[in-house]
């Protein structure tokens, strides 16, 4: 099932995207399905002619983890850690589908990072593994925007990492999806940066979240994102950048110079 939020000009509400005759409609639902049972409420409309949103606005925070995929962290000269290397995304990074990446005025050098993120469903803490599925709601695309320059020249990466619009994440939530062996790819302006596939993560899915549930409690709405493989580029002002996951779909956004 693919979940939506989207708008027609009015509040945003919560949908589901399925095909009827070969077009893509919205089925509009009550509520609010991290919390309320999904209820049709009888409105329709093709999905060319809604605006998608970012599919769920994190309720408190969106965990990232770097070098999770040995050939990217190679690329930018470092190893995989013995220990996972987890950061804070704040959720005023996040945007939706279309959405604009302001960049930030200190970066001359703001990249893509292509990731599968997971959206979390209940409340999570201290988890085992095999206990993570039932935690899990689905998944969507994410783009992990890193300020390159600012990464360089400082340890913690709040500048890098955590600036407005710094997430966009789209186009909907998947909630039938295995994310063991997903191709993954990014492109700017139409040409291809990273070709992946979710097979090649150091850490899966599961043992991710497993781990960071001994740090801190994920509620539902939390994001965690996945990694990046290799081939991350510098986007620039005025191009536009594509996630594709396999099974999910496109999440599209313009680089913008404030
Ligand atoms: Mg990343």
């Amino acid at each position: 099932m693919r979940i939506a939020r989207f708008t027609t000009g009015e509040d945003p509400m919560y949908g589901i995207v399925q095909e009827k005759d070969g077009q893509d409609m919205v089925y509009g639902i009550t509520g609010d399905p991290l919390y309320t049972e999904i209820r049709p409420t009888g409105t329709i409309h093709p999905l060319s002619e809604v605006r998608l949103l970012a599919p769920v606005i994190p309720r408190s925070k969106v965990v990232c983890v770097g070098r999770n995929y040995a050939a990217h962290a190679a690329e930018l000269g470092n190893e995989v850690p013995e220990q996972a290397l987890f950061f804070l995304k704040p959720n005023t990074a996040v945007v939706g589908p279309g959405d604009p990446v302001m960049l930030p005025a200190y970066s001359q050098e703001v990249s893509l990072e292509a990731e599968l993120a997971v959206v979390i469903k209940r409340m999570t803490k201290d988890v085992t593994a095999a206990q993570v599925p039932d935690h899990v709601l689905g998944y969507t695309c994410a783009n992990d925007l890193t300020a390159r320059d600012a990464q360089r020249a400082e340890d913690q990466w709040f500048r890098a990492k955590a600036f407005d619009t710094s997430c966009p994440i789209g186009p909907w939530i998947e909630t039938d999806l295995d994310p063991s062996a997903l191709r993954i790819t990014s492109t700017v302006d139409g040409e291809i940066a990273q070709d992946g596939t979710t097979a090649d993560m150091v850490r899966p899915v599961a043992e991710l979240i497993a781990e960071i549930s001994t740090v801190v409690t994920l509620l539902p709405g939390d994001l965690v994102l996945t990694g990046t493989p290799a081939g991350v580029r510098t986007a620039p002002p005025g191009s536009v950048v594509e996630v594709t996951i396999e099974g999910l779909g496109t999440l599209s956004n313009p680089m913008v110079r404030r």
